[in-house]
């Protein structure tokens, strides 16, 4: 409805897992209640990246194009841009701030465990491309020694860095769109995440 738009924004949820007609029921139902956007549910529990881009293809376009369209609870960054790429606005994860406080960190040449000893002495930043406050100001060494100390510093850190890392691969993804250069966006993103 429209009397809630102005404090909050209520989204429908589809459902129907891998199937195509269910899930048409589903968005055709909440699309007769109105919403002021729809999420895209029942997928990233365990179907697999391929499974859930088969979904992709056409659970968004089951949905209003004038309405954002939200996929819970995804994901890794190849999972983000893939979905972007199938029509996906909107996100929520754990991933960023789990797998930080875990030591694994996002970087656009792909995931690392800063926990494995190579980083026992590396005095590089966690990503080179990042210009976060802690890629500026600390070393890999350095997270790696707070990590295995289960310093909660460490935690901290992985976190701030993963959450602005997945910021600047979300404004990318805008930026793309609005210059019309999405596809040229993927490519390099998959390029040197994927196959760093
Ligand atoms: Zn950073």
């Amino acid at each position: 409805g429209k009397d809630h738009a102005a404090k909050a924004a209520l989204f429908g949820i589809q459902q129907g897992s891998l199937d195509k007609e269910i899930r048409a029921a589903s968005a055709e139902a909440l699309i007769e209640i109105g919403f002021d956007g729809y999420a895209i549910g029942g997928l990233a529990v365990g179907e697999g990246q391929e499974a859930m881009f088969d979904v992709l293809d056409y659970a968004p376009g089951q949905l209003p194009a004038d309405k954002p369209r939200y996929l819970m609870g995804v994901g890794k960054p190849d999972d983000l841009v893939g979905a972007v790429e199938r029509g996906v606005d909107m996100f929520d994860c754990v991933l960023p701030s789990r797998s930080g406080r875990n030591g694994q960190a996002f970087t656009t040449r792909g995931a690392l465990n800063i926990r494995n000893a190579k980083f026992a002495e590396d005095l590089a930043p966690l990503d080179e491309d990042c210009s976060c406050s802690v890629c500026t100001n600390h070393s890999r060494a350095y997270l790696h020694h707070l990590i295995r100390a289960k310093e909660i510093l460490g935690a901290m850190l992985m976190t701030e860095h993963n959450i602005a890392y997945y910021q600047t691969l979300m404004a990318g993804m805008r930026g793309a769109i609005v210059e019309g250069s999405f596809a040229d966006f993927a490519k390099n993103f998959r390029t040197a995440y994927l196959n760093p």
